[in-house]
């Protein structure tokens, strides 16, 4: 099958059907149609609700303001996350979008704050990293400098709901037809397998060349017809289950997600403009569901505003993400629990890599191999990721824990972990999405400290080195008290 492709059916209308529509009409809807069906009836999941900073690259590629973006989806600021109880009970570290201190030539900071004894006590890695100071002060604004020692990246908290309606709106103006209809139906091409056209329960007839299935978890064209199978990761993430529900606004809105471990799982809490977000993570081997709904409600900071809502999930990916003339993004791609908010940044970087390898003369078995090959490596590099939270642990309390703690890693994973354990040795797998500093960050914040340094580090003197460290740290602590608290912040930006 080699036709050109001229009319792209996109299937779902929550934030991965809404992404896609409104990336791919901007990037190269002058050469393709593109429709959109959904359904109101069978809805959207409902959550996703924190992100990480690619997003503003997608909004900016969409023109889209910043003020406006912020006002629309009542999104608030997200420089970090705060892990609390997961390497103990009462412990606790941040993971930043920051990095600590200044590197030098082939030296990363963390060998000279091992060389200085800071690497020991984990909360000195912290003292230089402007994202943490800003955080722990509930501040945050632009910093209007060129030099890189003030870079202080950050995402946003954003209600997904309003961001898919907000998408809506885009992409309807710029071209894009959205059609209301449950599909009942689906046909395929005796022949080659291809999916020829959706029908709706009323009748109507919607055909394509190309489908994008962002159906939700059931993924309507890529598994229940195309069949395409799922590679199950949930002997490593064991988490199988949420619980979600809103509650209050709290007074002072944080700038930062906070993941707070229980005995069996994690929380969520989310500060938006509007309200806070809330979920339990869980594992439906060691707790029932009313067990986990109680621990959820008994955990709030503020009142309840709706009924807890129970999901159900099962960690892993689609073995093919694209089959035939189907790709699929979003949750019918796979899924990766929501700890390092990673499921909206894979709808991103899906959406991209159609648009390099978009098949505009037709489908070919190297773009759909080459599309294959990069989604499977980026989701498992995620997962290892999220794996390492859970294993590196030294929590004595529950079974849940200690089991994550002797479960059989990834090669992958367990490889990285015995070289930082060594000697210190960080490398970022190419396109990794998590820079040394995050890898970083969660190994010292889960307790491993590395035995040795890299020799560069003793290339400069033991006294040029704590001046050095003293003018880092000054560096990153100085502009905190001149800067204006989240909220004042938030309040400004969404006056323009
Ligand atoms: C507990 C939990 C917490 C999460 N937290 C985060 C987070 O903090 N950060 C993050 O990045 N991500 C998070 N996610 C993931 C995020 O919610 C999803 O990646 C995102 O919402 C995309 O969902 P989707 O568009 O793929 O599917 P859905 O929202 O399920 O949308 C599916 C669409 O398909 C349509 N549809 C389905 N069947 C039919 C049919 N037969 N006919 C017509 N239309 C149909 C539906 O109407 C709907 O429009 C979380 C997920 C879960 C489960």
């Amino acid at each position: 099958m080699n036709n050109i492709i001229k009319k792209v059916v996109i299937l779902g209308g929550g934030t991965a059907g809404w992404m896609s529509a409104a990336m791919i009409k901007k990037l190269i809807g002058s050469a393709v149609e593109i429709e959109l069906i959904e359904s109101e009836q069978i809805g959207t999941v409902g959550v996703g609700e924190a992100t990480i900073p690619p997003i503003k690259l997608f909004n900016s590629v969409l023109g889209i303001d910043e003020a406006e973006f912020l006002r629309e989806t009542k999104a608030t600021i997200k420089l970090a996350i705060k892990f609390e109880n997961w390497k103990n009970q009462g412990d606790s570290y941040y993971h930043t979008f920051g990095a600590a201190g200044r590197s030098l030539a082939f030296c990363q900071f963390h060998h000279l704050l091992k060389r200085a004894n800071q690497l020991e006590n984990d909360q000195h890695l912290w003292q230089y990293d402007l994202n943490y100071l800003c955080a722990e002060a509930g501040k945050f604004a632009k910093i209007n400098s060129q030099d890189p020692i003030y870079d202080m990246p950050y995402a946003y908290h954003f209600d997904a709901g309003l961001y898919a309606q907000f998408l809506r709106k885009f992409s309807e103006k710029i071209g894009v037809k959205r059609t209301e209809g449950m599909v009942q139906h689906v046909q395929q091409c005796q022949e080659s397998g291809y999916i020829q056209a959706l029908q709706l329960t009323d009748g109507r007839q919607i055909a394509g060349d190309l489908f994008i299935d962002c159906s939700g978890f059931k993924g309507l064209l890529i598994q229940e017809k195309l069949a395409t199978g799922y590679e199950d990761w949930s002997h490593w993430l064991q988490c199988d289950r949420a619980i979600a529900v809103p509650s209050e606004r709290l007074e002072k809105t944080l700038p930062y997600t906070r993941s707070i471990a229980h005995s069996a799982g994690w929380q969520w809490r989310i500060p938006l403009q509007h309200r806070n977000g809330n979920g339990l993570v869980y594992s439906s081997r060691y707790y029932s569901d009313q067990q986990a709904q109680d621990l959820l409600l008994a955990n709030l900071d503020t009142k309840p505003l709706a009924e807890p809502k129970l999901l159900r999930f099962n960690t892993g990916r689609r073995r093919q993400q694209w089959n035939k003339n189907v790709v699929a993004i979003g949750l019918s791609s796979g899924f990766l629990e929501p700890l390092e908010s990673t499921s909206i940044h894979l709808i991103q970087s899906a959406i991209t890599r159609l648009v390099h390898l978009f098949p505009h003369q037709g489908i070919n078995d190297v773009l759909v191999s080459e599309y294959n090959k990069q989604s499977k490596i980026e989701f498992e590099q995620v997962r290892d990721f999220i794996i390492l939270h859970y294993h590196v642990n030294q929590r004595t309390d529950s079974r849940f824990w200690q089991d994550m703690r002797t479960l059989n890693v990834p090669d992958s994973l367990a490889h990285k972990i015995e070289l930082f354990a060594e000697s210190g040795r960080l490398f970022k797998e190419q396109d990794d999405l998590f820079q040394d500093s995050s890898w970083l960050q969660v190994m010292v914040g889960q307790g491993i400290i590395p035995k040795d340094y890299h020799p560069i580090a003793n290339s400069v003197s033991e006294a040029a080195l704590n001046e050095m460290l003293a003018k880092v740290k000054h560096a990153k602590h100085e502009p905190v008290s001149s800067l204006p608290s989240h909220d004042e912040f938030l309040k400004a930006a969404l006056k323009q």
